[in-house]
């Protein structure tokens, strides 16, 4: 079944010929006196809703096991909580603000060592001590958009009986399947492409491993940072038209590239592979598109703050992956936790802006960018 048909089709017949599932709301769930033992208890633990939204996840990434958080840093923190003291975790420095905040902050004190590294790419074998026990990694990275190698480094990991972790955020199933590339974590941030309207904040863990299932069973139930059935319901109908909108939004991300790429106005333009040869076959290796976000420069002479006053269309607003166009400024906004050495050596200039391209008539954005780009010359 191809993703678009998994997408829509997945859930489709339900009780009284419903072409749609129907949303359970209740927290508790009446047992049978005699053996205590229902397939659902307790909504916490498990409820109807999460668990159809759960199947469609494991489906659109291949996956045995799904599992649905109330954000993506919560499926992070679940992803990372198989973690025991004395292990450590490597993660590329440019990883995730957020997860670099709960690796930073959180895993010290329970005695996990977060080491963050400036290229995931360049890691070797001499680069795992016994500890080592997780690698987690983005590709393309946010926001140079850089790559690394999936199948290469999770090689690398297992060898020394490492598990590798992938933020899939950026790509989502439809344009990347990690699994299927040997890696034994995928965690997403459901809140941007897979729910796709920013009005809904939710993350996805998937895997074929039944050992780390129990695991984030068990997260999903000690920690309790779960997805309501509500917006189960709601990533269920999101979900419905993810290819349809990722291939919309990448066309038009192609559109603006090609544009800006040979604009006087533009310093540097990023997105998956334009960084090298090398890492534009990597990606067409492991992905099957560049997604729709970009990154780029003006020139110096070139006012960024007039540019962006001027902009009709992408609001100037973290987060991505919605049907309307946003535009930051990653220094000051997403990536400002970080020190600016750090930003430096990740290619994180201050002058740099990151657009998450929406499904927007392409006519309009061009146009919108050029005329924001004169007011701002
Ligand atoms: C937004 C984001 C997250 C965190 O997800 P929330 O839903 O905001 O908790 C994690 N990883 C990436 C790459 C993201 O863009």
């Amino acid at each position: 079944m191809h993703i678009q048909t998994a997408a829509v089709q997945t859930l489709r017949h339900h009780e009284h010929g419903a072409v749609v599932p129907p949303v359970h709301l209740a927290s508790t769930f009446e047992l049978d006196p005699g053996s205590e033992d229902g397939s659902y208890a307790y909504q916490r633990g498990a409820n109807p809703t999460r668990a159809q939204l759960e199947t469609v996840l494991a489906t659109l990434d291949g996956a045995d096991h799904g599992f649905a958080f109330a954000s993506g840093m919560a499926a992070t923190a679940a992803a990372l909580s198989t973690l025991e003291v004395g292990d450590e975790v490597i993660l590329p420095a440019s990883v995730y603000g957020g997860t670099y905040r709960f690796v930073d902050l959180v895993l010290p004190g329970r005695g996990v060592t977060g080491r963050f590294v400036d290229d995931l790419g360049a890691l070797t074998d001499a680069d795992f001590t016994p500890a080592t026990r997780a690698i987690f990694m983005e590709t393309p990275a946010n926001p140079t958009l850089r790559i690394t190698d999936l199948r290469r480094l999770t090689e690398l990991a297992h060898r020394h009986g490492a598990i590798v972790i992938v933020d899939n955020t950026f790509m989502t199933p439809v344009l990347q399947r990690p699994l299927e590339l040997g890696a034994d974590v995928v965690v997403q941030s459901a809140t941007k492409y897979l729910a796709g309207h920013s009005d809904l904040l939710a993350g996805a863990i998937t895997t074929n491993d039944e050992s780390l299932a129990e695991a984030f069973a068990l997260a999903q139930k000690a920690q309790g940072g779960v997805l309501s059935p509500g917006d189960s319901f709601r990533l269920i109908q999101g979900i419905k038209t993810l290819p349809l909108r990722l291939e919309r939004q990448q066309a038009n991300a192609v559109a603006i590239v090609d544009h800006l790429r040979g604009h006087d106005d533009i310093a540097q333009v990023w997105y998956p592979g334009s960084h090298s040869e090398d890492e534009a076959r990597i990606h067409a290796g492991q992905a099957t598109g560049t997604g729709a976000v970009l990154s780029f420069e003006l020139v110096p002479e070139l006012d960024r703050v007039a540019f962006l006053r001027a902009l009709r269309y992408p609001g100037y607003a973290v987060s991505l992956g919605g049907v309307e166009s946003l535009i930051c400024r990653p220094a000051t906004m997403t990536h400002e936790a970080m020190t600016p050495q750090a930003r430096e050596k990740a290619g994180i200039s201050d002058e740099l802006l990151r657009l998450s391209v929406g499904i927007e008539d392409i006519t309009d954005l061009l146009s919108d960018l050029d005329q924001a780009l004169a007011e701002a010359g």
